[in-house]
């Protein structure tokens, strides 16, 4: 069977029957002649397909192991896809920590009355249950978590929801098919934000809707091209070049994870690190099972307060202060005040997001580098701390 690192550099390459180019031609086109009177060719008009655009879809199908994708705008995009197969009065379960945008559309789509939402911590077996047999038609599920790397079972959280005919999502965003494979586990739809690893590269905002079977795969067509959410041709081409590249920057991204995790781990001023390779991990059994890799994201807590967080983070070099994930350079971010943001500040201490709490999106760079860097911050926010206290 191919490797799955194989199946993505191999994405689209000699798919050119005109000229046998190697890899595959931009179609920009927006529309496409009828061969003749009610005579339409395989396309027609580019926001219900396009070739460039389908090439990504069917590579990250075969990747997922569905039967079929569609490339959105934007992740987003891909997740308000997937909530049109509700209507009105149905349930949908998602998690209580999920991606704070993730968060705001379910709600405020709920607020409107467009379908009815529970957040709940689906590492609780009553919460889980209680909220699946009030009929749910859908289960949301993102593991692991944004920020806070919480892990969450797929296989057992598939079969409670069959219990209850009911269709399980994951946002698959954080480990890639390479490291996750939902379909294996029981879903029924895998989303990506392809903004993060997918593309890698940080210039392109994406996403992608990927179904288990032939039926879901035709009502997520149809409604992404009843709504518009479809991606642009040139998007699609470029996020088809950086999944190419996806095996080999996921081993320098984990390798350098490694290293800085045990950095962090030594470091007096830092709290609580929180990635699922640690065995102090809650979630560190059920990533052990059903990944493949414990993944590239990091968060930890900085001792001290605000100022100090300021401090640090004015100090990095190599860490850039900014949101989004999954590009080959380091990122940082503080999620209270950036990425979860939408959340109120109760809902973010219900999900666990602390003032102090940053997370890093770890780069391909030399790891030296990164260290040397972190050592500097840490040392400028402890220098300033003292500064303030003797002033
Ligand atoms: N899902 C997860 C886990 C995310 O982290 C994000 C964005 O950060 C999204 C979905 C939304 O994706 P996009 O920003 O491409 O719309």
């Amino acid at each position: 069977m191919t490797q799955l690192t194989t199946t993505a550099v191999k994405a689209g390459i000699e798919a050119d029957k005109a000229f046998g180019a190697v890899t595959p031609p931009l179609y920009l086109s927006s529309n496409y002649t009828f061969e003749g009177f009610a005579q339409p060719r395989q396309y027609d008009y580019t926001r219900s397909g396009n070739p460039t655009r389908d090439l990504l879809a069917d590579a990250l199908a075969e990747l997922e192991g569905g039967a079929g994708g569609v490339i959105t705008s934007t992740g987003m995009s891909a997740i308000l896809l997937v909530t049109h197969l509700l209507k009105a009065g149905d349930t949908l379960i998602a998690p209580h920590d999920c991606y704070g945008g993730t968060y705001r559309l379910f709600k405020n789509l709920s607020d409107k009355g467009h379908f009815d939402i529970r957040f709940v911590d689906q590492n609780d077996p009553i919460a889980i249950q209680s909220a699946l047999s009030k009929g749910a038609k859908l289960l949301w599920v993102e593991t692991p978590s944004n920020p806070l790397l919480r892990v969450v079972d797929i296989q057992r959280l598939s079969e409670l929801a069959k219990q209850h005919d009911c269709l399980v999502a994951v946002d698959n965003t954080f480990l890639t098919p390479i490291y996750q494979k939902p379909f294996e586990l029981g879903a029924d739809i895998v989303v990506h934000s392809t903004t993060k690893y997918i593309n890698g590269h940080s210039d392109v905002v994406g996403g992608a809707a990927i179904a288990k079977t032939e039926e879901l795969h035709e009502q997520l067509c149809w409604w992404a091209n009843c709504l518009g959410i479809t991606a642009s041709p040139f998007d699609s081409l470029l996020t088809l070049r950086g999944l190419r590249t996806l095996g080999v920057r996921l081993q320098q991204h984990e390798a350098n994870t490694e290293t800085i995790i045990d950095f962090l781990s030594h470091h007096p001023q830092v709290d609580n690190i929180y990635h699922p390779s640690l065995s102090s991990h809650e979630g560190h059994a059920i990533a052990s099972k059903q990944q493949s890799g414990f993944g590239i994201m990091l968060s930890f807590e900085l001792k001290g307060d605000e100022e100090e967080i300021k401090a640090f983070l004015s100090a990095l070099k190599h860490f850039s202060l900014a949101e989004s994930l999954g590009g080959v350079e380091s990122l940082i971010c503080h999620p209270a005040t950036m990425t979860h943001a939408a959340m109120d500040k109760a809902a973010q201490i219900t999900a666990g997001i602390k003032p102090n709490l940053l997370r890093l999106s770890v780069g391909i760079e030399d790891s030296k580098d990164l260290i040397d860097d972190l050592k500097q911050a840490f040392l400028y926010a402890q220098q300033c701390q003292y500064q303030r206290k003797v002033s």
